[in-house]
Order: structure tokens, then sequence, then C-alpha cells
């Protein structure tokens, strides 16, 4: 299959390396120089479980996408959420009538962004618990399994659904077809929302937080405007199964002693968050169906201030 991943950073390394092991014409697209130069001079140089591999991949800049390429079977966005739509204007020229693209960003509303450049009927909608991390320009640090659930958004695209998740599987990436992804995707937005603009305000790991007196009133009220929303959007959040599900992640012998994603992104390597997808989606949304999203909304404010005050880019 003639794969393209679009966004070649931690994640679209693991799943770039994982489908090109198993054969597939896999071509990373990504922006960021020193990491494409480095990747075009030594290959991708991976640790993967402790066992570092390297492997020579086709890398290309958007601007080398030739107006006239082959158009690709699938393309998988990897991209941070506040850059989809940039990317996909870059990889216009790779959509052809059948090209399945699926999108595993966290955060809600990007099959929107997707549907102004792709059918319907092509697009896939998808979570994944697969992590991944970069060491520098050239060097990603791949522990631990995962697995991807995912759903076509049309009931025409489920056989071409079905076939991606054959292809992850055979991957070993797991693939899993989703009867309803729109639920997994809403749950896994709101166990993002309940901690990474929390501890990135507080600049505190998961369990600190979580010791706090604080802590489970104020998951609480965001899990409800969670719930609220995506009610309005027929999606039925168990609040009493979420909060149990983040109470469990204080635990400093599981993953407590862990910053979430934003943490790190914001407070540790100074980027732009995702804020915007994930509470700020939820503030948006519940202003346009006229559900209160107070938590939600001062949330999204603060982290943007944080963003201003520490110049992130
Ligand atoms: P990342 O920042 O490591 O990778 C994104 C890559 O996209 C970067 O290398 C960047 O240069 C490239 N890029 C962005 N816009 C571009 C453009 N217009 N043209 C070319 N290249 C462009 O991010 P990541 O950690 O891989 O995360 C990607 C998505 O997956 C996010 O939505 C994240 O929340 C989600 N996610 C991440 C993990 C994880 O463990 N890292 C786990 C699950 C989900």
């Amino acid at each position: 299959m003639r794969i393209v991943i679009a966004g070649a950073g931690a994640m679209g390394s693991r799943f770039g390396l994982m489908l090109y092991n198993a054969g597939n014409d896999v071509i990373l697209i990504d922006k960021w120089r020193d990491h494409v130069e480095a990747i075009k001079k030594n290959g991708l140089s991976a640790n993967i479980n402790g066992q570092r591999s390297t492997t020579r991949m086709p890398i290309f800049y958007p601007d080398e996408i030739a107006s006239n390429s082959k158009p690709a079977d699938l393309i998988i966005m990897f991209t941070k959420a506040i850059q989809l739509e940039d990317m996909l204007q870059s990889i216009k020229p790779l959509l052809g009538l059948e090209t399945m693209v699926l999108c595993l960003l966290n955060g809600l509303g990007h099959e929107d962004t997707l549907a102004r450049y792709v059918p319907q009927k092509n697009i896939l909608l998808g979570i994944t618990m697969w992590t991944a991390g970069l060491e520098g320009p050239g060097k990603v640090k791949l522990f631990g399994t995962g697995e991807v659930e995912l759903q076509n958004i049309d009931a025409e695209g489920e056989k071409n659904a079905k076939k991606i998740v054959a292809e992850l599987r055979n991957a070993g990436l797991n693939g899993v077809y989703s009867s309803n992804v729109k639920y997994s995707v809403w749950r896994k937005a709101c166990v993002n929302g309940t901690l990474n603009s929390t501890c990135t305000i507080l600049n505190a790991n998961i369990s600190e937080l979580g010791a706090t007196t604080e802590a489970i009133p104020i998951l609480k009220a965001i899990i409800s405007e969670f719930t609220a929303v995506a009610a309005k959007e027929h999606v039925i959040l168990d609040q009493k199964e979420i909060l149990q599900h983040v109470v469990e992640t204080f635990d400093p012998n599981g993953i407590g002693l862990h910053y979430p994603s934003m943490h790190q992104d914001l407070i540790k390597n100074n980027r732009l968050t995702e804020i915007d997808y994930i509470n700020g989606a939820v503030a948006r949304k519940g202003e346009d169906y006229g559900v209160p999203t107070p938590y939600c909304a001062l949330l999204t404010e603060l982290i943007h201030a944080k963003e201003q005050i520490l110049k992130a880019k």
C-alpha cells in the first residue's frame, strides 16, 4: 500500500517506521528542517523499547511534493491539532479520488477540517493508545505497546476502513474497527481535558495534582461539562467511569509521576498547545448549544495566557 505520513514527528515516525517495516511503500512528509535533513542523511534512528535501529526511509518537505504526484492509497495525519489545516493544504497533490485519510490527532472537531479537503466517504477518524517521543532531530523513542481504533465517518467508507485496520494489524499496530469512534474520540478528549490543562497551569505532575483537596471537585466539573456538550452531539459519556479512570492515573507507581503532554509541549518545549481542540472545543461548542462551560472556558483562557507569557511558538 502507498502510505503517506503527514507529519513525521514522534507519532508519525512510529507509524511510518512500523508500516514501512511491514513492506508498505511509505513516505514521510515534514517541514522541521533539522529533522528532515537528519533522516535524509542518516536515516530514522529509533530506540524501540531499548533497542536502537536505523532505517533509511524516504522523507520530503511539503514543497517537494510535485503537483503531478501519484495519489496515496492512505494518508495518516500526524501533525499537532493547530497544524492540521496547513498540512492538508500542502498534501493536496497526494489526495486522489480514492485516497483514504486517517486522522489520529488528539482533540475534537478534526472531521470538520478534514471535510474541507477530503470527501466524507474517504475520512477515517481514530484514536491511538500508542505513544512516542522525540529524542532530537532524526531520533525517536518508541516505548511500550498500543492499539489504534478507527472508523469511517460515512457508511460508504466501511469496507476501506476495515482494509486499513487489516494493514495496521499486519504492521503490528493493533488496528481495531470501532463501532462508535465518536464516543472514543470524546472520551479520550475528556480524559485529556481533565489533566492536561490543570497540570500545565499548576506546573504539577498527575500525582501532585491528584493529592490536592481541590482535584476531585475540579475534575468532576470538567467531566460534567464535556458530558453535557457531548450529549448535544448524541455521544453519551459515563461520568463515573471517566472520573474513576482519571483517579487511577494519580498512582505514582503507574503514570502518576508523568507530566501530561500539554505540559511537555508548553512548559518543557515552549510550544503552542492543543487546548483549542480539547477544553477550548467544548467551550466553543457549549456556547453554540447554550450549555454553560465555565471551567473549560477559563482553562482555555489561562493556557492561552500562559502561552503568551512564555512566548510559545
Ligand atoms: P510532533 O510535534 O512530534 O509531530 C508533528 C510533526 O508534524 C512535526 O515534526 C512537525 O514538524 C510536522 N508538521 C506540522 N505541520 C506541518 C506542515 N504544515 N508541514 C509539514 N510538517 C508539519 O507531535 P506528536 O507527538 O507526534 O503528536 C501528533 C498528534 O498525535 C497530536 O495530536 C498528539 O496529541 C497526538 N498523540 C500523540 C501521542 C504521543 O505520544 N506523542 C500519543 C497519542 C496521540
